[in-house]
């Protein structure tokens, strides 16, 4: 027996962004199908045309291009599928297994009133003659119940006395949402579902429409909804609710995918790194967590961290470009590009996040004459530290230009030091600030190294000669 190719699909409602609990789930979705050799689907649930809008749309398609989540063959307009829907609904009407119902709003108002905790049966659900009033199709829920196997929320048995006969086919022709995802789901050929479990009753009148349209029920796995740092439902109080808000604080899209993974998946063990390969390989739905994830914003920095480490120095550039930019309020020039660029490797381990990289460059990409101001110029202030600058600044001149690295620099500092009988913080304290400003920076030698001689000796001229250097005469 062969088994069927594994058709997974994300089918996002396009009324706001790609919300990060709905990018958690096509990641499931999209690994899922990874590790099965299958295919990762997206339909845009777009029937509800008083809340979708296109700017929705393209968010949603923009958010998982960023997040690096693609999708296999074209995207899936639900709305487009209407024919189908409609179709469905009139072959449930021929089996019986749907009816036409003639009840007015008002009707359904007193209706609803009087039936207490039963579930909805319409009074025209036995009604064999066929009337000239408008009508909605609803489904007739059969006796009986309804059981579905969930990988996460384990065996469910409904009584179908639960479950009310749902509309269909709305007056006007339109599918409802019920109808519209089976039919779908079924000309798909999804064969698994992955969803949020604020859809798990939802399984269960699916599974009633695909059992009497004769179709079969595709595999199903609820996944628990992603909670704030403080255990509760996320929210917008909790800010960054879409996947673009992290983007923005920062974050790599490979970072955020494999934190949003490991947010209620276990892999039996506690590593938080990993690759896509190594998640595609070893992804089962199994492994998701029954209770409900908590945001955990040091975990998910500290992942990205791992992700910052490994990335390529030029892919990292890329990516940090509009944060260099932003946080430090300087373009970005070839040659910056190029400082920055050979920083990379000092800059990584120092940063958590994009944003912090452009933090940690800030000492690089400063405009001469630095402004040096409060606690930054109190080692320029002390006596002697201008001379000190100006002995230093003359062996730096003397350093050939071939030589101008983190070694040969920090040998000068080293000989600079011991030659003057001083400890290191008299000369290291006056350079740094000369040369950064007080901005975060990594040991002296490298960011004599980077910033390259020319730099180096016009921070140094620029501080001698100027506030620092008449105050010491
Ligand atoms: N469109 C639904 C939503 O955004 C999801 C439907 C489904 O996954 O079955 O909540």
């Amino acid at each position: 027996m062969t088994t069927p190719k594994v058709i997974t699909r994300f089918a996002p409602s396009p009324t706001g962004f790609l919300h990060i609990g709905g990018a958690r789930t096509a990641l499931f979705n999209y690994y899922f199908a990874k590790h099965m050799g299958g295919e990762f689907h997206l339909r845009i649930e777009d029937t509800d045309k008083a809340r979708s809008t296109d700017e929705a749309t393209q968010a949603i398609i923009d958010g998982m291009n960023w997040l690096g989540v693609h999708h296999d063959g074209e995207i899936v307009y639900q709305s487009k599928n209407a024919d189908a829907h409609i179709e469905a609904a009139q072959a449930l009407l021929e089996s019986g297994a749907a009816y036409r119902c003639y009840a007015t709003a008002e009707e359904l108002e007193t209706l609803r009133e009087n039936q207490g905790d039963t579930a909805f049966r319409s009074p025209h659900r036995d009604r064999t003659e066929l009337l000239d009033k408008p009508y909605t199709i609803r489904f007739r829920v059969p006796e009986g119940e309804t059981k579905i196997s969930d990988h996460v929320q384990g065996d469910i048995t409904w009584d179908n006395k639960n479950f009310d006969d749902l509309v269909l086919l709305r007056a006007d022709g339109t599918p409802t949402y019920m109808l519209a995802v089976v039919v779908d789901d079924h000309n798909m050929g999804v064969t698994h579902v992955v969803r949020g479990d604020d859809h798990l009753i939802n399984a269960g009148r699916q599974t009633l429409i695909y059992q009497a349209l004769g179709w079969d029920v595709p595999d199903c796995t609820h996944v628990p909804l992603i909670h704030g740092p403080d255990g509760k439902k996320l929210s917008k109080r909790h800010g960054a609710l879409g996947a673009e808000a992290y983007r923005d604080m920062g974050y790599l899209p490979g970072g955020l995918r494999n934190y949003l993974l490991k947010l209620g998946w276990a892999h039996g063990d506690e590593e938080l790194f990993f690759t896509d390969e190594e998640i595609a390989k070893v992804f089962t739905l199994d492994g998701i967590n029954a209770a409900p994830a908590r945001l955990d914003f040091d975990k998910m920095d500290y992942i990205n961290s791992q992700h910052i480490l490994r990335e390529a120095d030029e892919a990292l550039l890329t990516q940090a470009k509009p944060f260099l930019e932003t946080v430090n309020d300087c373009p970005l020039s070839a040659d910056l590009e190029g400082r920055v660029l050979k920083a990379m490797e000092t800059l990584k381990p120092r940063a958590k996040t994009l944003k912090e990289i452009a933090e940690q460059a800030r000492y690089l990409m400063l405009k001469r004459p630095l402004d040096i101001t409060g606690k930054a110029a109190k080692p320029l202030r002390r006596d002697g530290a201008i001379d000190h600058l100006s002995a230093l600044t003359l062996r730096l001149k003397a350093l050939e230009d071939a030589s101008w690295n983190e070694d040969a620099l920090q040998a000068l500092l080293s000989a600079y030091v011991s030659d003057n009988d001083i400890g290191f913080g008299k000369i290291g304290q006056p350079v740094r600030a000369a040369l950064t400003g007080g901005a975060p920076s990594p040991d002296l030698s490298w960011v004599l190294a980077l910033l390259g001689k020319d730099e180096v000796l016009g921070r140094l001229s620029d501080v001698i000669d100027g506030e620092f250097g008449k105050k010491e005469e």
